[in-house]
């Protein structure tokens, strides 16, 4: 489990690219859950700015959806492997929207 997990956050961090900081933690209910956060970026309260989704393959995919946002939104010169997924994550925000998950602040 330990190990599969760090496997996961190798791989989301590698697809996020330079400016994330990837981790990958287990809820209270034993499920996964990613968190990709802006180096770059704070919040209010001097956060970093991050993308927090629970769900072994959904929640990588919703992270990731939501960090290739951020870099297209904030950081324009930024290069990341996960944008080459760009459309299909826009494809999926619009199924989402449909589908009335609320998203972040
Ligand atoms: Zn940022």
């Amino acid at each position: 489990m330990t190990a599969s997990r760090s496997a996961r956050g190798r791989r989301a961090a590698a697809q996020a690219g330079p400016l994330s900081r990837v981790t990958v933690d287990v809820d209270a209910e034993d499920q996964l859950v990613y968190k990709i956060s802006c180096s770059a970026c704070t919040v209010r309260g001097g956060k970093a700015w991050s993308a927090y989704r629970p769900g072994a393959d959904n929640g990588y995919l919703a992270a990731m959806d939501r960090w290739s946002f951020h870099l297209v939104e904030k950081h324009p010169g930024a290069e990341a492997p996960c944008l080459e997924f760009l459309a299909e994550a826009q494809q999926r925000l619009h199924e989402r929207r449909e589908g009335g998950t609320p998203d972040d602040a």
